[in-house]
């Protein structure tokens, strides 16, 4: 027996993985990880494989980095946890003071807690609780657009829009309003404006209609991440966020997935120019090493909730590993990375370099879409060029490119039907070359019948 073997076996007698149906593995074994480096992830047989989803989204300077490493490690050495009620400690406070500096003026306010569906639960209850305190409880309501993913907790479900996810538990989440998004599949670039200003009269319709019971909008910004990486340009946000003014109803941007560079601009609302009432953000804030998140928001949201403690309009909202020190002192050192290395000019030629390698693929009989935004690329297959009509799910073709990616070496994870690439920014020329030969080959695969 390899010891790959024996790792699986004692995993799938103990274990139950997210986002799995376990009897997948039946024939599907779970692959023991015995150490990583740099984009490679090594199993016990000594197998090597390139991780092109960074990890579910979140390593973007690679695996154990000495940089990373050495910071926690000096860490690790002071202070591993403390509670951030009534204390403090260095490496929050320095990086809530560099987040400051870096996001759009004006969102100087950090509230933290331990991973994404928690930043959005966050900011969901502090817009609800900003109306209340403001003495306008029946703006109560959330606007979004379909096809959006903001986590799996029961709020953070509510706002969200892939059936998978959410259609199981439709009768314990709240009455959320949903308008058609505005992303551009199957379209060429230059008619994604077009496209999303179309859609954008919904948006426009419901707020003029609800915006009295309504407390915020909440969207991805640029890209659906979950909901199959669909796309959408910058101008629809421009749009938004004046629409949102323009009726009094928040704005909350779910960064979670697209912020730290992933769409080639720092933060994805820089694109358009806009600042959003709670910014939420975490995955890569770490460099893909400990959870971590925070939810950025202004001094008039802040003013709301600052009071005499007998008014009881505190946000007594908390989590037991808000803001750990370990986890702050990983952030720093990503953002120190990200200066050092000029990573956001860096990653234009990787860009560059990954749409050449994968326009190709925009000639292939079952793709309907290859697009791109900054570090993720996305290749929908389908099974019919001209209409888009989509595989059917049961046949899981997806699945068939990520068996042939892993026995080419490459962790290859579509999301149904939708092959992406979302490589941390480590990524080399020539790994990004292989990439692009393993996806040719999965999508003959995938699709040959
Ligand atoms: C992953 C993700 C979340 C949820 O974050 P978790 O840490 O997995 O709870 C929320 N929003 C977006 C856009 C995400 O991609």
């Amino acid at each position: 027996m390899s010891r790959n073997d024996e790792w699986m076996q004692r995993d799938i007698a103990s274990l139950w993985h997210p986002c799995t149906q376990m009897k997948d593995h039946e024939t599907l074994p779970v692959t023991p990880i015995r150490r990583g480096r740099g984009v490679w992830l090594e199993d016990f047989d000594g197998r090597r494989y390139l991780d092109a989803v960074s990890s579910w989204w979140v390593n973007i300077f690679g695996h154990a980095n000495e940089r990373i490493n050495a910071r926690i490690r000096d860490q690790l050495d002071s202070l591993e946890h403390v509670i951030l009620s009534g204390f403090t400690h260095q490496p929050v406070i320095e990086l809530s003071e560099r987040l400051g500096r870096l996001t759009p003026a004006g969102l100087g306010h950090c509230f933290y807690a331990d991973n994404g569906s928690a930043a959005v639960e966050i900011a969901l209850k502090m817009s609800y609780h900003y109306w209340h305190n403001v003495g306008r409880p029946e703006k109560r309501r959330f606007l979004t657009i379909t096809n959006g993913y903001h986590g799996e907790t029961l709020g953070a479900l509510s706002v969200g829009d892939v059936a998978i996810f959410t259609e199981t538990y439709r009768s314990l989440l709240l009455d959320v309003l949903k308008v058609p998004a505005p992303d551009g599949f199957g379209l060429p670039r230059e008619q994604w404006i077009d496209e999303a200003w179309e859609k954008f009269a919904h948006m426009e319709a419901a707020l003029e209609r609800h915006h009295h019971e309504l407390a915020a909008v909440i969207v991805e910004p640029l890209i659906q991440c979950a909901g199959g990486m669909r796309m959408y340009p910058p101008e629809y946000l421009t749009w938004l966020r004046e629409a949102c003014d323009r009726y009094n109803v928040q704005l909350i941007f779910d960064e979670i997935a697209v912020g730290f560079g992933r769409t080639g601009t720092m933060f994805a609302c820089e694109q358009a120019s806009v600042r959003p009432d709670y910014l939420c953000l975490s995955k890569a804030i770490t460099g893909g090493y400990l959870p971590l998140s925070v939810v950025m928001t202004t001094d008039e949201v802040y003013d709301a909730f600052y009071d005499d403690y007998a008014s009881l309009r505190a946000f007594l909202h908390s989590h037991s590993y808000t803001g750990n020190p370990l986890a702050c002192a990983a952030a720093l050192a990503t953002l120190d990375i990200f200066e050092q290395d000029s990573v956001i000019e860096a990653n234009r030629a990787k860009a560059a370099h990954i749409e050449r390698v994968t326009a190709p693929l925009r000639d292939h009989p079952h793709v309907g879409d290859v697009r791109q935004t900054g570090m993720v690329v996305a290749i929908e297959m389908v099974r019919d060029r001209a209409t888009l009509e989509p595989y059917d799910f049961r046949e899981r073709r997806g699945l068939r490119v990520f068996q042939h990616a892993m026995s080419r070496g490459a962790m290859l994870r579509p999301l149904g039907n939708v092959i992406y690439w979302m490589p941390p920014y480590v990524i080399e020329p020539e790994e990004i070359d292989f990439l692009a030969e393993v996806t040719r080959e999965g999508l003959e695969i995938a699709t040959g019948d």
